[in-house]
């Protein structure tokens, strides 16, 4: 059952005040605060179950091991993926990038050869391959958006050639909200035999993925932005995939044989995660996950949906308001401006009444001059928030409003 009250409650950070003011949180597009649950799922793994793992024959080593490795089940229920061997964790979503855009470049990728990416990614989306362009002479082509912040498909249909070998877009924008098509934008790629990445940093948190069902060939997201903590992250691969790219950092735990001559790799997942894994974040994103799954995503969706259509419209009745992003379907991320008033003198005055949202390009500076624009203020909701807190933001931005 949703229980608003019974959530909050969870969440203890959400009782803080701030200057005296109650704090209202709006800056979960950056990251989500952490439930009860999640916080004491990291102290008890220190306190009662650290050792380090998969080389241990000690107890705690095999009690952490077997919890890293339920963790990975609970990852590949989450998602739908067909096997733990799909899933591998790494530091969040840009380290879950730069993994495939390294690896994918160097085995499947030559001079000349071209990525898809979209005018709305994210920098982690957008420098990993500027890094291998740079390295390989691969270039990236761009899909534009709409006045409304939607992606042009006519454009993305032309702008496949025989050199291109990747699809890489995210699947919610972190700055309008949209969410993509992605099942469109997946088998329109794989009529041509070309794979798909989907950033899922702002989509996991809010809608049911099920990467069986999109058929997606690389998905990744950030454990932080989903209830979970910092340093953790996740990236699904399709297993044939999986098999076929090269390691991407060399060391402990990727290897099955070293010697000077030779080095064999280990089995999947574990190719891809160098060095000691982040075994206690590992079960604390577990935490967090059954979490969501105990209240439920289709739940929380609603919650959320309800949010967004009633910020959207009190936001509209203050003069001066701009909102971008107006995609059909959105999720719940508002990005705006108001008037002529600066997004961080908005910002830095609407935390002096207790709120916190997020200023500037939000790390999408392309997409900032596509729309002609230096920053916005981004008012992004979980499943927390409420439409009390939104009466408290509009308000203050009317107060705000009057200063100037
Ligand atoms: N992609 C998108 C769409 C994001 O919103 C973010 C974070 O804001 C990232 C990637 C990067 O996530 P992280 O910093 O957790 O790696």
């Amino acid at each position: 059952m949703f229980n608003i009250d019974t959530i909050r409650k969870d969440f203890p950070i959400l009782g803080e005040k701030i200057y005296n003011k109650p704090l209202v949180y709006f800056d979960n597009g950056a990251t989500t605060q952490k439930p009860r649950c999640v916080v004491e799922k990291i102290e008890q793994g220190y306190y009662t179950l650290n050792a380090n793992i998969h080389r241990g024959v000690h107890y705690l080593s095999q009690k952490a091991t077997e919890a890293h490795e339920e963790a990975r089940k609970t990852v590949q229920t989450f998602i739908n993926a067909r096997s733990a061997r799909e899933i591998v964790f790494t530091r969040g979503t840009t380290e879950a990038i730069n993994l495939i855009a390294s690896s994918f470049s160097d085995e499947c990728m030559e001079e000349g050869d071209e990525v898809i990416i979209s005018a709305m990614e994210h920098h982690s989306n957008i420098v990993p391959w500027q890094i291998q362009a740079a390295r390989k002479n691969i270039t990236f082509k761009v899909i534009p958006i709409t006045e409304k912040g939607e992606l042009c498909l006519d454009s993305y249909q032309k702008l496949f050639s025989d050199k291109t070998k990747l699809v890489s877009i995210t699947h919610v924008s972190n700055v309008l909200g949209t969410v993509n098509p992605v099942k469109v934008l997946i088998e329109e790629a794989h009529k041509r035999g070309v794979p798909v990445l989907l950033d899922g940093a702002q989509a996991v948190p809010h809608i049911q993925v099920d990467v069986q069902a999109l058929d997606v060939d690389f998905y990744v997201f950030s454990g932080h932005k989903i209830y979970g903590p910092t340093g953790i992250g996740v990236l699904y691969g399709k297993e044939e995939w999986l098999e076929k790219l090269p390691p991407y950092q060399g060391g402990g735990e990727m290897i099955a044989s070293v010697s000077f001559e030779k080095t064999v790799f280990n089995e999947l997942p574990f190719k891809f995660e160098a060095g000691t894994p982040d075994y206690i974040g590992s079960t604390a994103l577990a935490e967090a996950l059954n979490y969501i799954s105990r209240i439920g995503i289709n739940q929380i969706a609603v919650h959320e949906n309800e949010l967004l259509s009633y910020a959207t419209a009190r936001l509209k009745e203050i003069e001066g308001m701009r909102i971008f992003g107006e995609a059909k379907e959105k999720s719940c991320v508002i990005s705006f401006l108001v008037g002529h008033i600066h997004h961080y003198d908005m910002g830095m005055l609407l935390d002096r009444l207790g709120i916190a949202v997020r200023t500037g390009h939000h790390c999408a500076e392309p997409l900032m001059h596509e729309l002609g624009i230096e920053g916005t203020i981004r008012a992004s909701f979980a499943l927390y928030n409420t439409k009390e807190e939104i009466d408290t933001l509009i308000e203050s931005i009317e107060r705000v409003r009057k200063m100037f």
